[in-house]
């Protein structure tokens, strides 16, 4: 084993930076490249057919088979001109990641490729090893695949990919898109109305999605060498290194030039699948980075997401390099989350989450603003489920991470607006250079926004023109996530508006109706907003106090989706029946389940065949040595001590692995999914988990070097 690390070290040595190429000097003459995007669309359909694709994607409207035909025909001759050998659809199974069955142009009876309308529209994977949970295996063995020509087709090497929403024959989605979809469209009519008691105008809105996605970067040797990584895609064992966060200003003065070329070579891959990146530094763990597209619609920005995390391991690949996506790799050094930055945007494009200088957009400001913060005060146990990930356990509450404690932050200046118009019904005017908030209420003129207040720590922060949900894991689909948000807020936002129309027809003056709405759920959400250091264990008392749930594990969390008040909430939008609710449940939890098993037998083979026999022969050398020592008549106690030291850390190792071998065979016995998936966080993972590891951290630095059989997490991190 300590050959294999060494070999990994050797090999790592002997690595040279590879130049990524640049296609051209401007990134617009390749950027879509392998996109069939609207204008490829234009350029290639007739204008009849154009125009009810993109009526199609603008409103959802259905596509008929003629259309579906001609667009069929537009996209192939497109992708084999481009080198196309074959299509798939493409869609976004429940595991996690994304999935795709291929079937060629090709099929061998004619000479030449075809793809019929019928083909792009629907598909029926061979999905019977995609979980269901139940719903599937009960009600109709098939599942199909149907285009999403809301997102573009994209050329993935010689692949055309098609975005799909899978769902089963009895209409439940098998995906993470279904429900996101049907929270979309209920944010939109929501929001809509809600829009209309200001301007009726507007006749859509849009939810806006940009994730900052962070990751570690690591040698693929490296990574080889350390079956953790491998198999849980964290190291469970390791030291922190000498050199760690503290340096963290030395080290980013420049990027290690091999993962400079990667970062390179990934962009300008992105960039001709549309995917709009701009790769940074992370300014906190050493290998660790970011990327921040730019915002899309929510949909749009989470296929190029899921896509970007696929392709940005492919291109890796060419620079012997990994990428780590879980959400704590490393114990002791920042944990990776998927920041989502979240804004409405109406088709006249106001953002309505972006204060202006117009009185009347004001008002309709303040009204998505508070109803989002009420409905995160109502629902925030739900958001905390919708992030539960077996990953973000290990995240979420550790240093440089929200806790799990769901709090909106706002900031000074609007805490002052909120306060205002809550106590008095109107808002103080404050001087200064920056932008000016004035609302159309009589006593209500105008505010300063001060788009730099920030506060990293909580969970959902808002930042000027847009709130950031921070609490999403870095490994995770945001479809789950934004399904919450932007159903909660839609649900929150049916809720005012039939109370502003009920108080209106009993003859209250449209504003003020709205003004008596906000300023009650000011008052009932206040409990939500905190503006202190999420990270400190103040917080977690004085949420205590409050009453705000801290939930820890993902087994616990994801109860909230059972509650009555959530069923009924997803019924009521249609997001999911009850008979999904529970299948998705259990898969979340076969899934809990699986993961921890996996850490627990890497933990104990690990433990026992690497590094047991690794210390048993390091301490039969010092008892060589200090047999020697006494030999010779010298003082050996220093190195007895060691080997004592060496003694009561292969003890505790040895008698925790086999009592976590033994509770895991009790659990295993468990029938309820939820009971055994508790007991796996409880008797397992937490009993044991943090015991082994110590003990192992202890012996890396009681053993020699030179016999280490673990990449230490120096040589991990500290990639040249
Ligand atoms: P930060 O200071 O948090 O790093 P940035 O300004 O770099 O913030 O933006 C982070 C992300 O937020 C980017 O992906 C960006 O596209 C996205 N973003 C900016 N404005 C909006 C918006 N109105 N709606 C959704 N996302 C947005
Ligand atoms: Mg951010």
């Amino acid at each position: 084993m300590a050959y294999l690390r060494f070999k990994a070290l050797e090999i790592l040595n002997s690595r040279k930076p590879i130049p990524a190429q640049l296609p051209s000097n401007s990134v617009s003459d390749f950027f879509n490249e392998n996109v069939f995007d609207m204008e490829q669309m234009r350029a290639t359909l007739s204008p009849s057919v154009f125009n009810k694709v993109s009526q199609a994607i603008i409103k959802g409207e259905k596509i008929d088979e003629t259309t579906a035909d001609a667009v069929a025909i537009a996209v192939k001759s497109w992708a084999i001109s481009k080198g196309a050998t074959h299509f798939t659809h493409w869609f976004q199974p429940l595991t996690g990641g994304t999935a795709e069955k291929h079937d060629s142009f090709f099929d061998g009876t004619t000479k030449i490729e075809k793809f019929k309308g019928s083909e792009l529209v629907q598909q029926e994977p061979d999905a019977s090893s995609f979980p269901s949970g139940g719903i599937r295996s009960t009600f109709e063995a098939r599942g199909y695949t149907a285009w999403d020509p809301s997102s573009p087709m994209f050329l993935y090497g010689k692949t055309l990919c098609i975005p799909t929403i899978f769902v089963s024959y009895t209409g439940e989605p098998l995906d993470t898109k279904g429900p996101l979809f049907k929270a979309l469209k209920a944010i939109d009519v929501a929001a809509t109305k809600v829009c209309q008691l200001f301007d009726r105008d507007i006749q859509h809105v849009s939810a806006s999605l940009g994730c900052e996605q962070e990751f570690f970067v690591v040698d693929k040797a490296l990574y080889m060498a350390r079956p953790d990584l491998v198999m849980a895609g964290r190291t469970v064992f390791g030291h922190s290194p000498a050199r760690g966060q503290q340096l963290e200003d030395h080290y980013f003065g420049s990027i290690p030039s091999r993962i400079y070329e990667f970062l390179r070579d990934f962009e300008i891959e992105a960039w001709k699948l549309g995917i709009p990146v701009r790769t940074r530094h992370n300014e906190v763990a050493p290998s660790q980075f970011e990327v921040a597209p730019a915002f899309e619609s929510v949909n749009v920005a989470n296929d190029h997401n899921q896509l970007m995390m696929d392709l940005m391991q492919r291109v890796a690949e060419r620079h012997d390099l990994r990428v780590l996506f879980h959400e704590k790799p490393f114990e002791g050094v920042n944990g990776s989350g998927k920041h989502n930055n979240w804004s409405l945007i109406t088709d006249t494009g106001v953002n309505l989450f972006a204060p202006t200088s117009s009185a009347r957009d004001n008002l309709m400001f303040l009204t998505f603003f508070v109803t989002t913060i009420k409905a995160v005060h109502e629902h925030a146990d739900l958001l905390r489920a919708s992030i539960a990930t077996p990953g973000n356990d290990y995240r979420l509450g550790g240093a440089e991470a929200p806790p799990a404690i769901m709090s909106v932050f706002i900031g000074s200046q609007m805490t002052n607006v909120l306060n205002e118009l809550e106590s008095k019904g109107n808002v103080r005017i404050q001087k200064g250079d920056n932008m000016y908030m004035k609302l159309g209420i009589d006593h209500i003129p105008e505010i300063i926004l001060d788009n730099t207040d920030r506060n990293r720590t909580s969970p959902f922060a808002f930042t000027g023109n847009k709130f950031e949900f921070r609490a999403v894991g870095s490994s995770d689909n945001c479809a789950t996530p934004m399904t919450a948000l932007n159903l909660i807020v839609a649900d929150q936002l049916e809720a005012l508006h039939s109370e502003v129309m009920a108080s209106i027809e009993k003859g209250t003056e449209k504003r003020l109706a709205i003004v008596n709405v906000l300023r009650r759920y000011i008052k009932e959400s206040r409990n939500i907003r905190f503006e202190g250091d999420g990270y400190s264990a103040t917080w977690v008392k004085e949420a205590r106090e409050r009453g705000l749930s801290n939930i820890a594990t993902m087994p616990e969390a994801i109860q909230a989706y059972l509650s009555e008040k959530s069923l009924s909430l997803f019924e009521r939008h249609g997001v999911y029946t009850r008979k999904e609710v529970y299948a998705r449940q259990e898969i979340k939890l076969e899934n809990y389940i699986k993961r921890v098993q996996i850490e627990a037998r890497v933990i104990g083979d690990l433990a026992m065949n690497h590094i047991i026999p690794t210390a048993i022969a390091y301490q039969s050398k010092l008892i060589e040595n200090a047999n020697g020592l006494k030999g010779l008549g010298i003082d050996n106690s220093a190195v007895i001590n060691t080997i004592e030291q060496i003694s009561k850390h292969i003890a505790i190792i040895k008698k925790n692995v086999s009592e976590m071998i033994n509770e895991r065979k009790r659990v295993n016995k468990i029938t309820d999914t939820r009971q055994r998936a508790i007991e796996y966080s409880e008797c397992i993972k937490a009993r044991y988990f943090d015991v082994i590891r110590d003990s192992v951290d202890k012996l890396e630095l009681l053993v020699d070097n030179e016999d280490w059989p673990l990449v230490k997490y120096r040589e991990l991190l500290f990639l040249r």
